[in-house]
């Protein structure tokens, strides 16, 4: 029997070495064409998109197709969706923190419907097209029926304001992750960029109970945006796994809104997962460029920061001079290799069960080499590229998450 094994083993070591020397001496156009049958086969999924701000806008149609060269087509819509091959987006119902105060947290609720009714307005209009998703099994079913898989995010646990009923209210209503915070901090908890406040207090007592509830419900909970502190308070207090919808490695990128080592190997240990973020600025730290610096703070000294000012005539201007700015002193933008260094490192620091992709198109995510969606097959050519398996790439852009979603199901089912 023993000869037998090693007779195996010596086999199956053969077999890897042949399938190792494939992946390296594949050309460029075995590469793309490998890559392009993983990218039509496997579950792919992008955690995070701003897009529903762009439902409320007039006349922007996203059962059209929109020239990604046009700044104003944004990132995604359902045909360039359907053209990059991706099957499966969470819509992030997103609100901007305000005042921590009843009439803030009516105005944000509102805001947070307004979104849901135009998703749920989407599924109406395009049943072809999209379904609104809430279960890991739509994603697979939706995948089989060749239509895209809408879930729904909530970024900001700010319109729950004070109310703790407001979670199943949400979670009624789709909602199957919710980003705790925002860029400031909030009933729940402290965020990574808080400016007014920079001392960290981490999770309240009342986020302690919304991160139960969550985990009561079967809602994701998402860790991107909070501070330090907060996260590991978090994952001192959960039952279940938890998800960094869109945040990339500090290692590699020192801001404030990535993760450290430590976070990520609390995250492995936790079971979770992290999305890594196409922000350019959280993928890779730009260049010092001082004439631009003097610029913005001449700005701000004009017209004070944008979070300030209430009038919109004022707010037009602002952008305008800002946009002006940006184009004379443009910043180098990280690329498609800069965001795999990312897959790569957390790989190599706490395996490839805990990673995949939250894009935040339509929020600021978008890199050299994929722009908007129709570019995502560039990732899983890169992924190729540096001999990630099959079943890696499987993992990374669904399977991981999906892990995660249905363990978060499983515990509220307990
Ligand atoms: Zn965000």
């Amino acid at each position: 029997m023993r000869g037998r094994h090693a007779c195996l083993g010596l086999i199956f070591l053969a077999f890897g070495f042949f399938l190792f020397s494939c992946t390296s001496q594949m050309t460029e156009e075995e590469i793309l064409a490998h890559a392009e049958e993983i990218h039509d086969n496997v579950l792919t999924v992008d955690t995070h998109a701003d897009t529903p701000s762009r439902l409320l806008r007039e006349g922007w149609d996203i059962g059209e197709w929109h020239d990604p060269e046009e700044r104003s087509s944004g990132c995604i819509d359902l045909p360039r969706m359907k053209e990059g091959g991706l099957d499966a987006e969470f819509f992030a119902v997103y609100v901007g923190q305000g005042e921590l105060n009843p009439e803030g947290y009516v105005r944000a609720k509102e805001r947070a419907d307004l979104m849901l009714v135009a998703l749920y307005q989407m599924g109406k209009e395009y049943p072809g097209l999209v379904e609104i998703a809430t279960s890991p099994e739509d994603a697979y079913r939706l995948e089989e029926d060749g239509k895209r898989a809408a879930f729904i995010g909530m970024e900001n646990g700010y319109p729950i304001g004070k109310d703790l009923a407001l979670v199943e209210y949400f979670y009624d209503r789709g909602v199957r992750y919710i980003t705790l915070c925002h860029s400031g901090d909030n009933d729940i908890c402290d965020s990574s960029f808080e400016r007014r406040n920079p001392e960290d207090n981490g999770l309240t007592e009342f986020g302690e109970q919304v991160v139960a509830e969550c985990n009561r419900l079967g809602i994701m909970v998402d860790v991107s945006h909070v501070s330090d502190r907060s996260f590991f308070d978090v994952l001192r207090v959960t039952e279940a796994p938890v998800i960094a919808s869109h945040s990339s490695v500090r290692a590699i990128c020192d801001h404030p809104r990535n993760l450290t080592d430590e976070m990520l190997e609390a995250l492995a240990e936790n079971g979770g997962v992290i999305q890594i973020c196409f922000v350019s600025s959280f993928v890779k730290t730009p260049e010092p460029n001082p004439e631009r610096d003097e610029a913005l703070a001449l700005l701000e000294e004009k017209y004070g920061s944008l979070r300030e000012i209430s009038d919109a005539e004022t707010r037009k201007k602002w952008r305008e001079e800002y946009m002006a700015i940006r184009e004379k002193y443009p910043e180098e933008r990280a690329t498609v290799e800069d965001v795999v260094d990312h897959i790569d490192y957390v790989t190599d620091l706490i395996g490839v069960d805990h990673v995949g992709i939250g894009t935040d198109f339509d929020g600021g995510g978008g890199v050299d080499g994929c722009d908007d969606v129709s570019d995502m097959p560039r990732i899983t050519e890169e992924l190729v590229r540096r001999g990630y398996s099959d079943e890696d790439i499987r993992k990374i852009w669904g399977g991981n998450l999906m892990r995660v979603f249905r363990e978060v199901g499983n515990t509220a089912n307990q």
